[in-house]
């Protein structure tokens, strides 16, 4: 993969391909972790006088939308880096943001508008990659968060211009790396979340790597009510019962313990104030949900891990948006913060479960990238990667 140090960036125009899709509150930027985590990258370019050209996707706007507009980011990234920015509220394709790139000197940071506001920018459409190829003289992608993308301003183009890594895509690529080509035994994988046919690439790709996954969330109860058991309302994926089937089958064949809840925090509505039951996994009663693991199912999850070298961590275990179902995701947090490991979280809600504990720091690696890392350790590599000259042999070994 070509990187920043192939590239003399020096008083060149630099495009460079940021994953600012970070979540708005009334009109400001609410968490600024993927500003922060560019700015390595900008420094480091601003440091050999280029001008700077940033781009990035904000949401999922239908068309122009002022809501998805990338000018609140532009004032929080001017705080955070310390100089002007300067945002330019055309479409990125057009004649006015090419005059405003035209103009910029070496250390300016322009910032463009939300490129999904162009109707080409998701089908990769070719004229608008050559458009924004335009831009600049060299392109630099840096948005991991994206890299998973075929999208004109990933992929497209970067085969318009000498193109290169940023160094957050390097630091990802070698952080996630590691858990795919020489993880530290024992090796353990704790996924979550909403939906089990979002992780089944993974734990394809994973389960013979790994010395055993636990699996919590709402994906848990497909594979409760796929063995047979009583789930109530919870939230079930019916038609991946067959799949979750051969997942424990595979499991087993494998001899990789699949470790389930044991016990789920039940109620009958999501809600803080909800009347809450702990009951056995394969026993939620009737009209109720299971919306966290319970105790039982915390302590087993921490004695299971206590001793790993390594933990990838993906998807809350519980509902922790609504407090109390956040218990069994905060205790999974600690229980992994407190391993001396190599200890990875990537997905957006686990690693806002993790910021909002301020546990950021205790963890070895918390990635940028949610879809990104997960097609990342299901397939070894990304478009955005293979764009980029790919992954040689030696930037995968130890
Ligand atoms: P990540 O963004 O970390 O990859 P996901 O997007 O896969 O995680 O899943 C997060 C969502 O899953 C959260 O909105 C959470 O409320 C939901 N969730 C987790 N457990 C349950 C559950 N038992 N019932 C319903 N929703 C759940
Ligand atoms: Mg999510």
């Amino acid at each position: 993969m070509r990187t920043l140090a192939d590239l003399n960036a020096r008083e060149k125009r630099v495009l460079v391909r940021v994953d600012y899709n970070v979540p708005l509150k009334d009109g400001r930027v609410a968490d600024a972790t993927r500003i922060r985590a560019s700015l390595p990258t900008l420094e480091r370019l601003l440091g050999e006088d280029a001008a700077l050209v940033l781009m990035s996707h904000l949401g999922r706007p239908k068309g122009v939308d002022p809501a998805f507009s990338l000018a609140p980011v532009a004032e929080a990234l001017a705080e955070l880096l310390g100089r002007e920015v300067r945002f330019v509220p055309s479409l990125p394709s057009s004649e006015e943001t090419a005059e405003a790139v035209r103009a910029a000197r070496p250390g300016d940071v322009l910032l463009l508008e939300n490129v999904r506001f162009e109707p080409g920018e998701k089908k990769n459409d070719p004229e608008l990659a050559r458009a924004y190829a335009r831009l600049g003289e060299a392109f630099v992608l840096d948005a991991f968060g994206s890299a998973h993308r075929e999208h004109a301003s990933v992929v497209g183009v970067a085969r318009e211009l000498p193109s290169y890594a940023g160094l957050l895509m390097e630091k990802e690529v070698k952080a996630l790396g590691r858990l795919l080509h020489h993880p530290a035994h024992p090796y353990w994988v704790v996924l979550g979340g909403a939906k089990v046919s979002d992780k089944i690439g993974v734990i394809e790709s994973l389960l013979p790597k790994v010395d055993g996954m636990a699996i919590g969330g709402a994906m848990a109860f497909t594979f409760i009510k796929a063995a047979g058991w009583e789930v109530g309302a919870s939230l079930v994926e019916d038609d991946k019962l067959g799949l979750a089937l051969r997942l424990m089958d595979r499991a087993r064949e494998l001899d990789k313990p699949l470790l389930l809840p044991s016990d789920v925090v039940a109620a009958r509505e999501i809600r803080e104030d909800a009347e809450t039951r702990v009951v056995p996994a394969d026993a939620v009663p009737e009209g109720w949900m299971g919306l966290d693991i319970g105790p039982r199912t915390r302590e087993a999850f921490a004695s299971a891990l206590a001793g790993a070298c390594t933990v990838f961590w993906n998807g809350p275990m519980g509902v922790f948006e609504t407090p109390p179902f956040d218990a069994g995701t905060l205790a999974v947090a600690e229980a992994i913060a407190a391993l001396d490991a190599y200890t990875v979280v990537g997905g957006g809600d686990s690693v806002a479960a993790v910021n909002r504990l301020g546990y950021a720091d205790r963890f070895s690696h918390v990635s940028t990238g949610g879809g990104a890392s997960l097609e990342f350790l299901e397939r070894g590599t990304l478009p955005g990667i293979e764009v980029l000259g790919g992954l040689s042999p030696e930037e995968v070994a130890p």
